[in-house]
C-alpha cells in the first residue's frame, strides 16, 4: 500500500527545504525524503563547514600579515585537530536540526534513496510512495573523472572531514572549491600544488582579478600548474605520485590528492527514464519553469543544473513551489546573483564580466583597477586587491562588478542591491554610507 502526498520532495538541502517550506505553508500535503543524513551538502559538507576552516585561516592570515607593521608579536599556527573538532561540533547539530524543524513544520520525512517506479510513484528505501508532484532537489556529486588511478582521488568531503592535515596536498582543477581549500591548506602549514587544465582558475570572475588572486595564492606558496590535465595517480609507499600534462611529464608527490574537477547532478539510483524523464549528457531536460520532461516531475538547485550554489538553490526552490501552487509562471531570474571564493583575500562579483557585456553587444564603460592603494586595504596588510567595474556609459546603471579584497562578498552584495533596484551611479553616489567601511569603497569605484 503506497503512502500519498500532493508533493513529494527528493533532498533535505537548500532547493528542496526551501520548496517543502512553502507549500506545507500553504497548506499541502508533502513529504522530504532523504537518503542521507538531513540538512543537505551547504550545511553538512559544503559552504558551512567551509567557512569554519576558511574564516580561521584567514583571521590567522590576516593576524600573519599586519604583524610587522602593527607591531603583533609571536607565531601563530593552527592546530588542525581542533579546527577539525570545532567544525564537526557545527555539522554534527545539522541534521536533529533540520529534522525537529521539517516535523514541526508538518512535513512528513521518509528515510531512504528514493527511485521512481512509474510517472508518479517511487520507492523510497523499501516504501511505495505516490505524489501529485514530485520535485527533485537531489543535488550534485564530484564529476566521474576517468583517468587511470582517478579512483584513487579524495574528494571535497573528505578535506573536510580531515582530522590531521597531510602535510603535502595536490588538488585537480581550478574551480572555487580547489582554490578555497588551497589557501585553507598552505596557512594551516601544508605544501600545497593544484594541477589546472587550462591557463586560468575561476572562469566565472573576472580575469584581471583571477590574476591578482593567482599573485595572492603564489604568496601562500601554492603552485599552480597550468596546462596540466591529470594524467594518472599511483600509490606508492609514501604517497601519491599525481602525473598531469598530455604525457604525464609533471610529477607531482603528495600524501593526498583532491578532486576538486567540477560536480554534475546527483541522479544516481533515480532511474528517471521509468518516470518519462528525458536526460541528456547526466543533465535532465528541464523547461523555463524547472519542470522536467514528466509534467508532474520537476527539479531545483544542483540537480537542476543552473549555477551550483545556496542561494541559487533556494530561489529554484521557491519558483517551482509557486509553479506548483500557482501554475507555470515563475522562471528563476539569474541576473544579479552574487557570488564569492572565500579564499584570502576574497574574490566576489555580480553582473557581467566585460567579455559578457562585449558578446552580448552592450554600451559599456569600464572602471578598474588592481594593487589599490586604499587605506581600508593597506593597514591590514593586503598587497593583492583590485575591482572592475562594468558600467553604462555616462553614469548609467551597474552591469557588473568585481572585487578581490577585505569583506568582498558583502561589497558585492551591495552593488548586486543596487543592480537590483535600477539605481544609476549618481543615485548611488547620492547615498550616505558609514565610514570607514568596505561599503564605502563602492563610492571609490565609482567616483
Ligand atoms: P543538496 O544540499 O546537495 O541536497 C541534496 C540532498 O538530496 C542530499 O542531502 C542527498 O543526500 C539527497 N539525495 C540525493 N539523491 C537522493 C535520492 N535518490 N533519494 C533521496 N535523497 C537523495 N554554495 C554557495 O553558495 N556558497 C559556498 O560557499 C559554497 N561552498 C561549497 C563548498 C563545497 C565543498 C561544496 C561541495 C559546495 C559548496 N557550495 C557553495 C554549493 C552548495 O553547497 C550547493 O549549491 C547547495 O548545497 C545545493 O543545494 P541542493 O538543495 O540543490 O542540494
Amino acid at each position: 500500500m503506497s503512502q500519498r502526498f500532493d508533493v513529494l520532495v527528493i533532498g533535505s538541502g537548500a532547493a528542496g527545504g526551501a520548496c517543502a517550506r512553502i507549500l506545507k505553508a500553504e497548506g499541502l500535503d508533502v513529504a522530504i525524503a532523504e537518503g542521507g543524513p538531513f540538512g543537505g551538502t551547504c550545511a553538512l559538507r559544503g559552504c558551512e563547514p567551509k567557512k569554519v576552516l576558511a574564516e580561521t585561516a584567514h583571521a590567522v592570515a590576516r593576524v600573519r600579515e599586519m604583524a610587522q607593521a602593527n607591531g603583533v608579536r609571536g607565531d601563530l599556527s593552527i592546530h588542525w585537530p581542533t579546527l577539525a573538532a570545532r567544525k564537526q561540533f557545527y555539522v554534527d547539530r545539522v541534521p536533529p536540526w533540520s529534522e525537529d524543524n521539517y516535523q514541526s513544520l508538518g512535513i512528513t520525512l521518509l528515510r531512504g534513496r528514493a527511485r521512481f517506479t512509474g510517472s508518479n510513484t517511487m520507492l523510497v528505501g523499501d516504501t511505495p510512495v505516490e505524489a501529485a508532484r514530485i520535485v527533485l532537489a537531489t543535488g550534485s556529486k564530484p564529476q566521474p573523472l576517468s583517468f587511470p588511478g582517478a579512483k584513487l582521488l579524495a574528494v571535497s568531503d573528505d578535506f573536510l572531514n580531515l582530522k590531521e592535515l597531510p602535510p603535502r596536498i595536490a588538488f585537480i582543477g581550478g574551480g572555487y572549491i580547489s582554490m578555497e581549500f588551497a589557501h585553507i591548506a598552505a596557512i594551516a602549514g601544508a605544501t600545497v600544488t593544484m594541477a589546472v587544465r587550462g591557463d586560468r582558475c575561476l572562469k566565472r570572475f573576472e580575469p584581471d582579478l583571477v590574476s591578482q588572486l593567482c599573485a595572492a595564492t603564489a604568496s601562500l606558496g601554492v603552485e599552480v600548474l597550468y596546462h596540466s590535465p591529470p594524467h594518472s595517480l599511483e600509490k606508492t609507499e609514501s604517497g601519491f605520485v599525481l602525473r598531469v600534462g598530455a604525457l604525464g611529464e609533471h610529477a607531482v608527490e603528495a600524501d593526498m590528492v583532491f578532486h576538486g574537477a567540477g560536480r554534475v547532478p546527483d541522479l544516481d539510483g533515480l532511474d528517471p527514464a521509468a518516470a518519462g524523464i528525458a536526460v541528456e549528457d547526466g543533465k535532465l531536460t528541464l523547461d523555463s519553469f524547472l519542470k522536467t520532461t514528466n509534467p508532474a516531475v520537476y527539479a531545483a538547485g544542483d540537480a537542476a543544473w543552473r549555477y551550483q550554489l545556496t542561494p541559487t538553490a533556494v530561489m529554484e526552490g521557491r519558483a517551482v513551489a509557486a509553479n506548483i501552487l500557482h501554475g507555470d509562471h515563475v522562471s528563476p531570474d539569474y541576473a544579479y546573483v552574487p557570488s564569492a571564493t572565500f579564499t584570502h583575500p576574497t574574490l566576489a562579483g555580480v553582473g557581467l564580466t566585460e567579455e559578457q557585456a562585449k558578446s552580448a553587444g552592450l554600451a559599456y564603460e569600464v572602471k578598474a583597477k588592481t594593487g589599490l592603494s586604499w587605506s581600508e586595504l593597506t593597514r591590514l596588510g593586503i598587497r593583492h586587491s583590485g575591482y572592475k567595474v562594468i558600467l553604462e556609459p555616462g553614469g548609467g546603471k551597474l552591469l557588473g562588478l568585481f572585487y578581490m579584497g577585505e569583506d568582498a562578498e558583502e561589497v558585492v552584495n551591495l552593488a548586486a542591491l543596487c543592480m537590483r533596484q535600477g539605481l544609476t551611479v549618481s543615485q548611488i553616489m547620492d547615498m550616505v554610507w558609514a565610514y570607514p567601511s568596505f561599503g564605502y569603497t563602492l563610492r571609490y569605484m565609482l567616483a
